[in-house]
């Protein structure tokens, strides 16, 4: 594999291989399986892979959050490279590179989408992602780009983002890798006390039970009884929790709000220590647990 860490190093790169389809995967790095199951996917599916390792700072409306980001470039290189071929690509720039100064102040306009939910909680989060998304697809051009449905609303406005666009891009949402007590892998799980790492698991079992409830339970009780779960765990906190779906993001109160034929997801945010953590799960009457 190849590092490269300028954009003009990058397109040389890619137009010197001539290779396509060209898959995608943007990420902050300090990788762990969730990320690479995506960078699989894409090694399967293309003969080119790019992956590129950008803490964006744009995306964060927390200045400690952005500090404490943890990175860890050495070791990301040495996973990746036991997964990448000759012909792949690792894209490091240093942010000069993705924002290089002269750029216009772009606001997008993605109506409801990024007001709800993750959005309504970190003000600007979206604008900031939309906007390295949008440069990244700029620079790499990729035929097809891999996502985590972990970050559910980041799939769904990534996919408005190309719309809104015009992009070639196909946007490919892969499922979420979990550990084995069921907690959703985040770079953020790093920074987890032990003595709460050791609780997290209560998050993907209460989606996992909220879930269960969604053919008999009212939607005002289901919430109530996610919120008592995470409450009641010493050192954790609900944000929010919402049932919504996967196309317009929009959040039900009751389930004659929900559209046959829609998709929809339980989608939890938690305060773990000072760390938030966010997962989401399918709610849905008709999907048979496995
Ligand atoms: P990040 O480095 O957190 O920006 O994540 C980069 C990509 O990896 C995003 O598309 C995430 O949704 C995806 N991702 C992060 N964690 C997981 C996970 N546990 N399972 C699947 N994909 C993930």
């Amino acid at each position: 594999m190849l590092i490269c860490s300028t954009v003009k190093d990058l397109r040389e790169a890619l137009s010197s291989k001539a290779l396509s389809p060209v898959g995608f995967v943007p990420t902050m790095g300090a990788l762990h399986a969730g990320h690479i199951s995506l960078v699989e996917k894409s090694v399967g599916e293309n003969p080119v892979t790019v992956v590129s390792i950008f803490v964006n700072p744009a995306q964060f409306n927390d200045r400690n959050d952005l500090e404490n980001y943890p990175r860890m470039t050495e070791s990301d290189i040495k996973l990746l490279s036991g997964v990448l071929r000759t012909d792949d690509i690792v894209f490091i720039p240093p942010e000069k590179e993705i924002y290089p100064g002269n750029e216009p102040e772009v606001i997008f306009d993605f109506k409801t989408l990024d007001k709800v939910m993750e959005g309504a909680f970190r003000p600007g989060h979206f604008n900031g992602v939309v906007k390295v998304v949008s440069r990244l697809f700029d620079i790499v051009m990729p035929d097809v780009a891999y996502f985590g449905q972990k970050d559910l609303q980041q799939v769904t406005i990534i996919r408005e983002l190309v719309r809104q666009q015009n992009r070639k891009t196909r946007i490919i949402s892969c499922p979420v890798v979990r550990e084995p007590d069921g907690l959703a892998m985040s770079s953020r799980n790093l920074l987890l006390d032990p003595e709460i790492r050791q609780h997290a698991g209560i998050i993907f079992k209460t989606l996992s039970a909220a879930s269960e409830l969604i053919c008999s339970t009212d939607i005002s009780e289901i919430k109530e009884f996610v919120r008592e779960q995470i409450n009641k765990t010493p050192g954790f906190s609900l944000e929010y929790f919402e049932i919504a779906d996967d196309l317009e993001l929009k959040p039900v109160t009751m389930k004659t709000e929900m559209v046959p034929g829609r998709r929809y997801f339980g989608c939890i945010a938690v305060r773990a220590g000072g760390i938030r953590l966010i997962d989401n799960t399918e709610f849905n009457c008709s999907v048979i647990k496995g």
